[in-house]
């Protein structure tokens, strides 16, 4: 007979799929464990502006999963935490974690002082590197768990004490070490999501070298009010209000030298991303170059609707360059508009890279023997008891990311009931 421990279920990745995967079955009855990464649950959701097709900002939902979280006490989660090793079989798996140190404990009140204290300087993972945060920090003003976190570099600086003195609650600790866990679970549902795609892989594109060159998980962090610019939209060059700005399709996707398939989403990004400059600029010029536009089913209506606004053109063409105005410091784009084949030249003051997502499990895979990926890297039904889910299954919206991990938790179930 299975013990308490093998009708468990490990959760991978605390984002929109892992949550909801973790919460499901956790409402179903079953033991969860939730293991993040990182030092926050919400996972990329937590860092856009607002969601596509409805506007709304994503702590609506954010909030309702926290909650739902919180008053189950069949989750357990763990930030900081990966997973070293997963051996066994379905329905009887032994699983070993790593912890690492926040170097923060559950005393923390996010008074700020040790930022206050604190002179070190690190780049903002949360804002993609686009400005500087204490390296005593809160990840964002509504992270959940609600606590700050030490940088290694600083706990291992000359600063490190005075620091530590100025918590009044004796919050932080110096000599928190990583350790190690071990679990015995049932079924494991592996939902580590994605990443942008690498835009410096894409030379003719200067990302990394012309500081107008932006991508659009950038876009979301310039247009959210708690992001590096309070929410303005700006160039980073010069903090100008960017009065034309070209957004570039399939930047690196559908390209087999990149990533070959696409992500579904990227160019409903960019419908978004146009209304977040229409609301700041109302006589801005945006232009859409695209091979063509994926937006499927209802969406559809979103894309009708940002199509009439006449300062939005849409060029059926792909962008086979970008250069830079050194006076100006403009991107200038080459383009062949398809339609009339015509070879154009079109100087902006704002390039927006629409990237596509690559799957974390191309990057970090699944410490499990029996684990299976399709040609991309997405993890799929042949991995032998851990099942895929949300985007590091498929690209995947929010809405799909959701439904995807409620099937999750629902295989992650059969996988115990049959053993
Ligand atoms: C520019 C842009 C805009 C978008 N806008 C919208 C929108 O408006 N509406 C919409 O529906 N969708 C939008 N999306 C898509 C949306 O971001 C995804 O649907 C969503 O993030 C999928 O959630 P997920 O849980 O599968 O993955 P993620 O959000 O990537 O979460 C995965 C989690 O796993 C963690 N993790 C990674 N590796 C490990 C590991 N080895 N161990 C432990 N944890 C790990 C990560 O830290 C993260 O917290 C947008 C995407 C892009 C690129
Ligand atoms: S660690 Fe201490 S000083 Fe820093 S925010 Fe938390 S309670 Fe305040
Ligand atoms: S969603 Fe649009 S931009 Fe993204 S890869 Fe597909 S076609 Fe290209």
């Amino acid at each position: 007979m299975a013990s308490s421990e093998t009708q468990s279920i490990l959760v991978v990745g605390g984002g929109m799929s892992g949550m909801t995967a973790a919460i499901e079955a956790a409402e179903a009855g079953w033991q969860v464990y939730l293991v993040e990464r990182g030092p926050y649950l919400g996972g990329r959701v937590a860092q856009l502006n607002k969601y596509f097709p409805k506007l709304c900002p994503p702590y609506c939902g954010l909030e309702i999963n926290f909650r739902r979280m919180r008053q189950n006490p069949n989750v357990r989660f763990f930030t900081m935490a990966e997973v070293q090793k997963i051996s066994g079989r379905s329905g009887d798996f032994d699983v070993t974690l790593s912890l690492n140190p926040r170097y923060v404990n559950e005393k923390c009140t996010c008074c700020g002082k040790c930022a206050e204290a604190c002179a070190m300087e690190i780049d903002n993972p949360f804002n993609y590197g686009m400005d500087k945060i204490k390296a005593a920090y809160l990840p964002h003003d509504m992270a959940f768990p609600m606590r700050y976190v030490l940088d290694p570099a600083l706990v291992k600086s000359g600063e490190a004490q005075a620091v530590q003195a100025s918590c009044p609650y004796g919050a932080i600790e110096l000599d928190m070490a990583p350790r190690s866990m071990e679990l015995k679970v049932g079924s494991v549902v592996w939902a580590t999501g994605w990443e942008p795609y690498d835009a410096r892989k894409l030379d003719l594109y200067g990302f990394g070298r012309q500081p107008n060159v932006i991508t659009n998980v950038m876009m979301e962090r310039l247009a959210s009010q708690n992001g590096p610019t309070g929410g303005k939209i700006v160039r980073p060059s010069d903090g100008a209000e960017p009065k034309t700005i070209g957004f570039i399709q399939c930047a690196g996707s559908r390209d087999e030298n990149h990533l070959g398939f696409c992500s579904g989403i990227c160019c409903l990004a960019s419908l978004k991303q146009a209304t977040y400059i229409r609301e700041q600029y109302p006589d801005a010029k945006i232009y859409i170059f695209f091979i063509d536009i994926r937006a499927t089913d209802r969406l559809e209506d979103f894309f009708s609707k940002v199509k009439q606004d006449e300062n939005i053109e849409f060029f059926k063409g792909k962008v086979a360059k970008i250069t830079e105005d050194p006076g100006t410091k403009n991107p200038i784009l080459r383009v062949e508009n398809t339609a009339t084949e015509q070879l154009m030249e079109i100087q902006v003051d704002l390039a927006v890279l629409a990237t596509g997502m690559q799957p974390s499990t191309q990057t970090t895979k699944i410490p499990f023997e029996g684990a299976a990926y399709d040609d991309y890297g997405f993890v799929t039904a042949g991995s032998a008891g851990v099942v895929g889910a949300g985007c590091a299954r498929t690209p995947a919206g929010v809405t799909e990311a959701v439904a995807d991990g409620t099937g999750a938790a629902l295989k992650a179930i059969q996988a115990i009931a049959r053993r």
